[in-house]
């Protein structure tokens, strides 16, 4: 299908809710005024907060004050990158973009003190201050703050620590990054020598050809295998720093610091943790009737992402509209009618253009505005998902609207329910129209790759990674034992269902995440697992489920995930929740799946 036959090509997003054009006067007035303002608000209130020298009333001035400055920087920034989005060489979105970060970083500096000094309030004081009803709104978030700060050290001795982590930790992290961007690799395909890069090669294992697909993983991570003392070294002292860093702070564990910035304990990561562990037979059962489908006796790794073959439909703007549409209205018509108002309103931008941001996304809610969706649309089926899935992330922005400014972005471990439960809900709807059994078995294929790679994959890295941490206040890890834990959560998650070649021990050396961001994996399962789970409520409960859906995404971040998910009466600390997101992958996907393999010719 041509792109000019698409249609998205002239889905174009309005923005003059935010301003006319690049040379519209409000843009260096509001910029002036912000300044002022923040430099007005600081001069107020410096000093008084961590002398305890203010009223409930005062401290709610400050908030209110405080948001509306942040807003408005908020859309100033916006503004400049959602310019920048549909042409990245526009010189002047550039150069906007450029005096946002500096303004926004201007305004940070401003008033970075109420932070640092909230942290330094005596703490009867603060207990009776954040209790007071004139705070309500503001209460969960300065708690929040308040609770990050008994971490940090004094002024002084931040500076000199992230000082110190410009050599330190820091560097150690660029050399890992610049090493494995620099490496290279030449892979046969067809006859031809190709260099490629690591990216490349992780994408053949896509490709028709069992054999290329097992010379180019074992290529990709011999070159990791063979720059081992450099890796190693790095990955150890990263753990050892992480470990310094959490004594210096006084937190417990290794993960205590990611937890307390997603507001979960550990209980709860823990719990999820386990029950993903308990249901890897779904891993297995399914990689074994992929190699039924794939006419091979059993797997390899290099096999696990290698295509059911399948001629891929395509859709144009308006199916996939359609779609989406239909979808979210076989949910709810509520559903439907937030999602109507961002193709009405020319809310989306669709189209592909030369100097386009890659990828989707969806902004974030500022107040006074509405979100913005961005997609690349190409009319692939993994398109209309996409648009699923952003306009997910619309729906939780207009529905979480009715919070005050701080409490409005979804905190990390739930902010992709409403997208995912979007995919979710296209998914069911695109299932229900399919008669081809070949096209059915390739969407629950992709389904079930897809959320194994966010939910036992990332819990296999988590795993690795609280062992790893572990280990290091005792002694430097070897690579020999890196990889030999590695293996064990390798044969953890797959079982017996595919062959490990040696190589894949290394696995552990291209995770950049768990280089950068100590345990941040594990939201990746929390959320995906989350919403598996309160699918499968949906299907339970129907009707009733309905209101206590969109009150979670109402609530926006005004309270900590445990509470939010307590809203729909759920307890992230039982099993029986998380299982319920295992079940469903069982019974809606697995299932369905070895019945129609079962009845193919
Ligand atoms: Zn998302």
């Amino acid at each position: 299908m041509k792109a000019a036959k698409l249609g998205s090509e002239n889905v174009i997003w309005d923005l003059s809710a935010l301003y006319a054009s690049l040379d519209d006067p409000r843009i260096a007035r509001d910029m002036k005024a912000v300044r002022r303002d923040a430099a007005a608000l600081a001069a107020e209130y410096r000093g008084r907060v961590a002398a305890g020298k203010i009223s409930p009333a005062e401290l709610r001035k400050f908030m209110v004050e405080e948001e509306r400055i942040s807003s408005a920087t908020g859309r100033l920034g916006e503004y400049a990158e959602l310019m920048l989005t549909t042409d990245n060489l526009d010189e002047g979105a550039k150069s906007l973009m450029m005096k946002m970060q500096e303004l926004g970083s201007d305004i940070s500096n401003t008033l970075v003190f109420f932070p640092i000094e909230l942290g330094q309030m005596d703490e009867a004081l603060f207990a009776r201050l954040v209790a007071d009803k004139a705070l309500d709104n503001y209460r969960h978030y300065l708690l929040f703050l308040r609770k990050q700060r008994q971490h940090l050290l004094s002024e002084k001795e931040e500076m000199l620590l992230s000082k110190r982590d410009l050599t330190g930790k820091l560097a150690i992290q660029r050399i890992y990054q610049e090493l494995t961007s620099s490496f290279k690799f030449t892979v046969t395909v067809k006859g031809e020598r190709k260099v490629m890069n690591g990216e490349q090669v992780r994408s053949l294992r896509e490709s028709t050809d069992s054999r290329l697909r097992a010379r180019a993983m074992k290529q990709y991570f011999g070159k990791y295998t063979e720059n081992s003392l450099v890796i190693t070294n790095v990955f150890d002292t990263l753990l050892k720093d992480h470990q310094i860093e959490c004594e210096l702070r006084h937190v417990d564990e290794p993960m205590g610091l990611r937890n307390l910035d997603n507001e979960l304990d550990a209980e709860i990561v823990n719990t999820l943790s386990d029950v993903t562990r308990d249901n890897t037979d779904i891993v297995e059962r399914y990689y074994t009737l992929k190699a039924r489908l794939l006419n091979s006796k059993k797997l390899t790794l290099a096999d696990i992402y290698a295509p059911i073959s399948a001629k891929p439909r395509r859709y144009t703007w308006n199916d996939a509209r359609t779609i989406v549409l239909d979808a979210y209205a076989k949910f709810d018509q509520r559903a439907h009618d937030i999602i109507q108002e961002f193709f009405d309103k020319n809310w989306i931008d669709g189209r592909t253009l030369p100097n386009k941001t890659g990828g989707a996304f969806c902004t974030f809610n500022l107040p006074g505005a509405h979100p913005w969706v961005m997609l690349n649309f190409t009319g692939a089926g993994r398109d209309v998902e996409t648009m699923a899935h952003e306009l997910g992330h619309g729906m939780h922005g207009i529905l979480s609207a009715k919070q005050t400014a701080v409490n409005r972005d979804a905190i990390l471990p739930l902010a992709e329910v409403a997208s995912v439960f979007g995919e979710m809900l296209v998914t069911d709807y695109l299932l229900g129209r399919m008669k081809d059994p070949e096209e059915k078995i390739a969407l629950y294929c992709s389904k079930l790759e897809s959320a194994f790679a966010t939910t036992f994959r990332q819990n296999m890295f988590h795993r690795f990674e609280t062992r790893t941490h572990g280990l290091i206040a005792d002694h430097q890890l070897s690579t020999d034992e890196l990889r030999s834990i590695y293996h064990e959560e390798l044969v953890n998650m797959f079982g017996d269902s595919v062959t490990i070649p040696a190589h894949y021990d290394m696995e552990w050396a291209i995770v950049q995440h768990m280089f950068l961001w100590p345990f941040y994996v594990y939201a990746y399962n929390f959320a995906q697992l989350v919403v598996l789970s309160l699918y499968q409520k949906y299907l339970e409960e129907g009707e009733k489920f309905k209101p206590v859906y969109y009150r979670i995404l109402e609530t926006g971040s005004a309270m900590t995930p445990a509470q939010i998910l307590g809203l729909a009466g759920i307890d992230p600390r039982d099993k029986t929740f998380w299982q319920k997101g295992f079940d469903f992958m069982r019974t809606h996907w697995v299932e369905p799946l070895e019945k129609l393999v079962s009845e193919r010719k």
